[in-house]
């Protein structure tokens, strides 16, 4: 069990980079993606052998870029289970809807993926202090297993960011800021700070090894169905890691030969907050940067994603498109999925129902199509609409209306 990375290199130019060394942007100012020896992967390990590691995000450890165990940051990552909503499927009259519910994950979000390998990472490489510009649940990830490796986080974010989110990260041992302004201000702040704090940055797509970490989903999920992949995957597209992510995960797998076909890859956004989703309507291989972002879905409202390009790529190349949808629809399928399959989803979760939606009804998504949604954190992260049906014991009740 043992790592094949061979080297680094820059995501738009290909120029090969040394690993062993810390990374932020490449040369040329663009995210870096991890590469591997895939014939040695393919011999080191089979499909079988796989079977009796542990069910976590570490078990393909051929296809991850940690060298050293003893560097594995752990809360107990374990797989996520893809749960059904067979009833709203027979409603809709389309195909089969598995939700992954990244919720059951430490921290209650992917994001622990995507910080995991990242910290694990810095820890390897001997990194003292972190900072991060966040919307909410990367900071509480980070605090988390950076606390964890024993290395300083200090995390910003929008002063209107989720209270719980970032309570969670104050009580997980970061230092955090609430900043008045947005992601992308944040990130100014980490990014000139960088110099004379001393810190190490860890914005999005800003060191190579987060999308490695997310690229677990797309093995596990392709695992879990038999190394199969279903027909059409929709995620809420934020910074992107984890649908670039997947998109490397699943090529990795078919040059590997594990893997007979890759799903179409779909990038949901708000209407409030759509970047990706005007690049792509207008065909440009990068986003411009969305004015006056607003949603509900905090962790999609990124005005400005630095790798815009490779999550356009990866959609593009797979067939598939971007799509927005309206805070009323997210909050209406919130509902409508919690009341009818019992399954709580987050805003971000939730965004990509309504995105089904509307797609088996514009028929970008067909009838016929097996759908794979994410579910990105738990819905109890989230606020919720306070009942306000009330019952008094001291008066008759009628039984039968309750
Ligand atoms: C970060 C986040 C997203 C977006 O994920 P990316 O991979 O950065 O695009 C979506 N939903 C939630 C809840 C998040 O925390």
């Amino acid at each position: 069990m043992r790592s094949q990375i061979t080297h680094l290199e820059c995501g738009m130019t290909g120029e090969k980079l040394t690993m062993g060394t810390l990374h932020n942007l490449s040369p040329k100012g663009y995210p870096i993606v991890v590469r591997y020896d895939l014939e040695a992967a393919k011999k080191a390990v089979t499909k079988d052998a796989l079977k009796d590691r542990p069910q976590d995000m570490w078990r393909f450890r051929e296809l991850l870029p940690v060298r050293e165990s003893h560097n594995i940051v752990t809360l107990g990552e374990m797989w996520t289970p893809l749960v059904p909503l067979p009833t709203l499927a027979k409603r809709l009259g389309g195909g089969e809807i598995l939700v992954k519910d990244e919720g059951r994950l430490p921290t209650g979000s992917f994001k622990t993926r995507g910080l995991a390998m990242a910290v694990s990472m810095a820890k390897e490489l001997g990194v003292k202090k972190i900072a991060m510009p966040t919307n909410g649940n990367a900071g509480a990830a980070l605090a988390a297993y950076a606390t964890r490796a024993g290395i300083e986080s200090i995390v910003l974010c929008p002063d209107d960011t989720p209270v719980v989110n970032m309570a969670e990260t104050e009580l997980q041992g970061a230092r955090l800021y609430r900043v008045n302004g947005l992601i992308n201000d944040c990130g100014k702040i980490v990014g000139t700070g960088k110099a004379e704090g001393g810190w190490f940055d860890f914005s999005t797509l800003k060191e190579p090894y987060r999308i490695e970490g997310k690229k677990t989903m797309g093995l596990e999920l392709a695992e879990q169905l038999g190394w199969d992949v279903p027909d059409v995957i929709l995620y809420p597209t934020g910074g992107g890691t984890g649908l670039i992510g997947m998109w490397k995960a699943f090529n990795e797998l078919e040059a590997m030969g594990w893997l007979k076909r890759k799903p179409r890859m779909v990038a949901v956004q708000a209407t409030g907050c759509m970047p990706i989703v005007k690049a792509y309507e207008s065909n440009a291989r990068h986003a411009e940067l969305f004015q006056n972002a607003r949603t509900v879905a905090a962790g999609i409202r990124v005005p400005v994603a630095i790798g815009d390009f490779l999550i356009l790529d990866a959609v593009r190349d797979s067939g598939g498109f971007a799509i927005a949808v309206d805070d009323d629809a997210i909050e209406k399928a919130r509902v409508e999925v919690g009341k009818t399959e019992g399954l709580l989803l987050c805003p971000e979760g939730a965004a990509t129902y309504a995105g089904y939606v509307k797609a088996l009804g514009d028929g970008r998504i067909r009838k016929d199509e097996r759908v794979m949604l994410f579910n990105c954190a738990t819905g109890l992260k989230y606020p919720m609409p306070e009942p306000t049906t009330r019952l008094n014991k001291d008066a008759p009740i009628d039984y039968a209306r309750l």
